[in-house]
């Protein structure tokens, strides 16, 4: 399945100190018809909702290798229901940080923009407050500091990658098109399904499992970048 990007047509103009608010008013429209993406942070705090292990999580409730979590038959996610978001307490950044966007650039400068809106949605817009009252609002910084982490982490995958090949970079959207047409519930690696990686319980705080977690995708990464030839070794040697 093809997923199209949210942010693709956002304008990033606006800074923590923007003139910002919004009140939802529960019209649900935003839950539906929409490719919620998620990390393996994300992933692990639904999991632990659920009471399920990762692997089982991504199994029952996501599609994409993971990446996304499922839809019903008629667009609406998988866990809307009557009263709203059945995962509240634990839902993913983009629900949390929704109507807005967040972007940081390659040199960890942060701006925010405006998703364009449903066009019959019933959240008001408005300048009461700012865009840092809102995050402070929707607890989202434990979402961007992993989120960020896990961005770390898969910069320094794709750096292995390209040592190997340099064209890895050009490859990019195809890899991601391949990750998006696996079919639901497979799992498109280790980095996704941290309970693969790491013995944890459910009770052990979430940070903790995903600083683990990066180690142990670490430790792979020093061993995959040791036994790498780059590519122009192994041309050299064809010679
Ligand atoms: S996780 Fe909750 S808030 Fe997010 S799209 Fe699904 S139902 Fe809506």
């Amino acid at each position: 399945m093809a997923y199209g990007d949210l942010v693709a047509r956002v304008d990033f103009d606006m800074t923590r100190a923007s003139s910002f608010s919004y009140n939802c008013h529960a019209c649900k429209r935003c839950c539906r018809n929409k490719a919620i993406r998620v990390n393996p942070y994300e992933v692990l705090r639904l999991a632990r909702r659920l009471g399920l292990s990762t692997t089982e999580f991504i199994e029952r409730k996501t599609e994409a290798g993971g990446t996304v979590l499922r839809s019903a038959e008629d667009g609406n996610c998988v866990f809307l229901n009557e009263q709203g978001c059945s995962v509240h307490p634990d839902r993913p950044l983009a629900c949390r940080i929704y109507p807005l966007a967040r972007w940081v650039s390659a040199e960890g400068e942060e701006s925010f923009g405006h998703l364009a809106p449903h066009p019959q949605t019933e959240g008001v817009y408005g300048n009461a407050g700012t865009v840092q009252d809102y995050l402070d609002q929707q607890v989202v910084e434990p979402y961007f500091r992993n989120s960020d982490r896990y961005g770390v982490l898969y910069d320094k995958m794709l750096a292995i990658l390209e040592k190997a090949d340099p064209h890895e970079l050009d490859r990019r959207q195809d890899r991601r098109k391949e990750i998006d047409e696996l079919p639901s519930g497979s799992v498109a690696s280790a980095f996704m399904d941290i309970d693969s990686m790491v013995r944890t319980s459910l009770q052990d705080d979430p940070d903790k499992i995903v600083e683990r977690h990066i180690k142990e995708v670490e430790k792979c990464l020093i061993w995959i970048d040791g036994e790498i030839m780059p590519a122009e070794s192994i041309r050299d040697s064809e010679v």
